[in-house]
Formats: structure tokens, C-alpha cells, sequence
């Protein structure tokens, strides 16, 4: 209940008027992070409800200023999202004296400047517009208290980081950071990492898909082109596998998936991901839709938000490294009271992955035998032959990122622990034939 937050009757009011009965759970659990000043990330989808979950307590806490230059900074990727976001947080303050403004690319500058000179509470931002008119000395950023930056993950992969940093830059250190993203990446780590302290980390698995509606099972292949031949061993069956969404980390490999497949499935399979046009992707994503290709490769970062429909499989190429991306992949099928299936391809170096996986979901993933005539192929990708170099020096890797980074990893490590933790049971040895096959092929 909203009643139990302490907030203002003005914005009880507010949130009442929307028709909001009680608080998501982001909204719940980040109220008190927020509100107690720490840094803090949440990885959670549009549709949680994440905006009211950071503006619920820093509007509560903003306090009436005339001041004109911002104290709360919020940043997006798009200007479709400034302007969506002004609009939202105008509803929300509509009882409290608050001053919102929205700026973007694309238009003109020097109207926006003027607007800018107005004076603002909470500023609403892309950010390259932002820093050009930063440094125009026309907005002072100094002020800033609070910076939000929403939909971290799609920032970084249109290639923001540098901008983000620009503006990093000309903002006072003593301020309160939170973040949200949709997915975690690499770069979002990082970003973590050299900006942030200490974050509180707020994790929510997409909303309405109960994980009861997927049948979830996983196969052990030792290696990229081993995998290739299961999945075409798999959506050989056309019928069974009749929408397919497969995923896999990262753009090139997404593009050697969609070459080896090319030959026998090609005429039956798109791809999307960010280094595609955008006219590309939309028609992808229309054919996939419309059922003229029943296959579809993306990357994890570029398919959020897409509204696909009667997912038959989905199927993991890849162990994400972040768990909660699973829960985001498999999320795509099982949708409206549909049963779905999700399966998720392991190499032995992925199998810490997948457990990190199975402890988020509190349950195992029942494993398959690979199947008998499935072929094995020894030839390794480039990364996979250098894996082979690394594995015989993972401690110095590890020593090299100093102990903040073990404190990070065993702070985030410990936050499922709110229930009795999932012991995964013993892992069983590979049983399958086919392993011992590719071993002794490897010998050669
Ligand atoms: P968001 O995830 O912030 O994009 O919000 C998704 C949608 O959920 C928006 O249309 C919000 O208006 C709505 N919403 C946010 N909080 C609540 C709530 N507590 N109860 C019902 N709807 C909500």
C-alpha cells in the first residue's frame, strides 16, 4: 500500500488520481535506498513501473527553491523518452510546486537555451544536448544533488559512454548516482565501477511472465560450432519449432551465427542488432512478426522492448554472464497464459553462468542428453582457443582488479539471499557419448 511509504498527502493524492493502488516492487524496494542518499542500481524493464520508483522518493524529498538551476538531473537515451518522461513527472508533482523541463537533440538549440534560462528543478536529458548547452554556460550544472540515469544499457550501446562522462565530468562529486537498466552488460559493469560507490543493487525479473509457463531445459556442447549443429538439428523440426528467438551475446557473434546457419536456414531467419540500420531491424522484426522467416537472432541489448508475439522457443545460445539477462531472454515466450519453452546451450566454461542462473530462479534446469546424432565439431572460435590461455591464470586476472571489485562481487553475489539459499545439487558428469567422442577427437 502507498500508505505505508511516508509521502506526501500531495503526492498520495497524485499517484490516488492515476488509479495506483499499491507500489510495484521496484517501487517498494528502492524507496528507502533512494531516500537514504546511497548509490543505488536497478535492473528492471520498462513496464515495472521504474520511473515512479526513483521520481516517489526524490520528489518527496526535493524541497521548494527558486533557485534556477536543477538540483535533480535525469538522463535518457532518446528524445521520445524526454519527452514521455516530463509528462509522467508532471502527473506525479501535479499537487507539489515543481518545476520540470525536458531538453533533446534534434531541435533547436537556442529555444531550449532559453527555456533552460528559465530555471528548473528536475531537468530531463539526452545527453549531447545537455553538454552543449553546458557549456554554453547557460545552465550551471553545480547543483545537481541527484542524477538519474534511466535505460543505461541502450545509452552505452548507441555509444554514449563518452557523453555520459563529458557530463560526469562538470557535475560536483558529492551527489547521489542511480541507475537503471534494463539489462546488465560489460559496459554498464564498468560504468558501475568507475562511477559509482557502493551501489545498492535492486534486481526485478520481468514482470508478468510466471517462470510455471516455461519449460526450461539445457544442453552441454563443448564449444560455438558444436552448438551451431545442435541448433540446426533443433529448428530442423518446423513444425515444433515454429517461432524461434534465439539469443546470443554480442553483435559479431550474432553475425557468425546468422553465416553458418545461412546456407541450409537462411531464407528463413533474420537478425537484429545495433549495428544494423534501423530500417533493417524494423523490417526484421516484421518478418519475424509476421511469420515470413520463422527465425530470429538478436543480441540481448537491442531486443528490449520489441513486441513479439507466440514465441514458440526461445533458445540461449549463449550463458548470459548477468542472470537477470535469462530471466529477460526466457521472458520473451510463456507471455499471456501461453505455455513456452526456453533452452539454454552451456560450454563447460559457461556452467558457473548457468548456476548463477539456476540460483536466481531457485531451480535447476533439467538437462537433456545431447542427442546421439548430433555431430561434434573440434574447431574453436578465436576466443575460445584464448579461453585455453586464460584458465591457466584466472587468479592473477583476478588479483589485477583489487579488492574493491571482491568486495563489489561478494556484496552483489548476496542478493538473492533473502530466502533460504538454492543448493544446486552435485553436478553430474557430462554422461554424454558425445563428449567423450569430441575428447578423443581432440587428442588426434
Ligand atoms: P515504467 O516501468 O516506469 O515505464 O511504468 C510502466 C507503467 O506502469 C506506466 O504506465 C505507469 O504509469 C504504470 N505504473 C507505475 N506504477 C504503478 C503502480 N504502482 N500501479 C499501477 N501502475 C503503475
Amino acid at each position: 500500500m502507498f500508505e505505508n511509504l511516508n509521502i506526501s498527502k500531495q503526492l498520495k493524492n497524485a499517484i490516488a488520481d492515476l488509479g495506483f493502488t499499491k507500489p510495484t516492487p521496484i517501487q517498494e524496494e528502492s524507496f528507502s535506498v533512494i531516500r537514504s542518499g546511497k548509490d543505488m542500481v536497478g535492473i528492471a524493464q520498462t513496464g515495472t513501473g521504474k520511473t515512479l520508483a526513483y521520481m516517489l522518493p526524490l520528489l518527496q524529498d526535493l524541497k521548494y527553491s527558486d533557485q534556477l538551476n536543477p538540483r535533480i538531473l535525469i538522463m535518457v537515451p532518446t528524445r521520445e523518452l524526454v519527452i514521455q518522461l516530463v509528462e509522467q513527472i508532471e502527473t506525479y508533482s501535479k499537487y507539489i510546486n515543481v518545476r520540470v523541463l525536458g531538453i533533446y537533440g534534434g531541435t533547436n538549440i537556442n529555444t531550449q537555451k532559453q527555456a533552460v534560462a528559465q530555471g528548473c528543478d528536475i531537468l530531463v536529458a539526452t545527453p549531447g544536448r545537455l553538454y552543449d548547452i553546458a557549456v554554453t554556460g547557460v545552465l550551471q550544472l553545480k547543483g545537481v544533488r541527484k542524477l538519474v540515469i534511466d535505460e543505461v544499457d541502450v545509452m552505452l550501446d548507441l555509444g554514449f559512454r563518452r557523453q555520459i562522462t563529458n557530463i560526469f565530468d562538470i557535475l560536483k562529486e558529492r551527489r547521489q548516482n542511480i541507475m537503471f537498466s534494463a539489462t546488465m552488460t560489460e559496459e554498464v559493469d564498468t560504468l558501475i565501477d568507475d562511477f559509482f560507490i557502493t551501489p545498492t543493487k535492486i534486481s526485478i525479473a520481468v514482470s508478468g511472465t510466471p517462470l510455471e509457463n516455461i519449460e526450461q531445459k539445457t544442453y552441454l556442447a563443448p564449444n560455438f560450432y558444436t552448438k551451431i549443429n545442435l541448433l540446426k538439428h533443433l529448428i530442423a523440426d518446423k513444425e515444433e519449432f515454429n517461432k524461434v528467438l534465439v539469443f546470443i551475446s554480442g553483435k559479431k557473434l550474432a553475425d557468425k551465427l546468422f553465416e553458418e546457419i545461412e546456407e541450409e536456414y537462411g531464407h528463413e531467419t533474420c537478425i537484429i542488432h545495433s549495428n544494423k540500420t534501423q530500417n533493417y531491424r524494423i523490417r526484421s522484426i516484421e518478418q519475424f512478426n509476421e511469420g515470413e522467416n520463422r527465425i530470429l537472432i538478436a543480441t540481448d541489448v537491442i531486443s528490449r522492448g520489441l513486441d513479439l508475439d507466440k514465441i514458440s522457443h526461445v533458445i540461449n545460445f549463449d550463458v548470459p554472464h548477468y542472470p537477470e539477462n535469462y530471466m529477460h531472454r526466457i521472458g520473451r515466450t510463456g507471455r499471456a497464459e501461453e505455455r513456452g519453452q526456453a533452452i539454454l546451450f552451456y560450454t563447460e566454461k559457461e556452467e558457473k553462468d548457468k548456476i548463477a542462473i539456476e540460483n536466481l530462479m531457485k531451480q535447476e534446469i533439467p538437462e537433456i542428453e545431447f542427442p546421439e546424432d548430433v555431430s561434434f565439431n573440434s574447431q574453436l572460435l578465436p576466443e575460445e582457443k584464448n579461453r585455453i590461455v586464460d584458465v591457466k591464470k584466472p587468479k592473477k586476472k583476478q588479483e589485477e582488479r583489487g579488492p574493491a571489485f571482491h568486495e563489489k562481487k561478494l556484496k552483489n553475489q548476496k542478493r538473492n539471499s533473502g530466502s533460504p539459499a538454492f543448493k544446486k545439487k552435485k553436478h553430474k558428469k557430462p554422461k554424454t557419448k558425445g563428449d567423450k567422442k569430441f575428447n578423443r577427437r581432440n587428442k588426434r
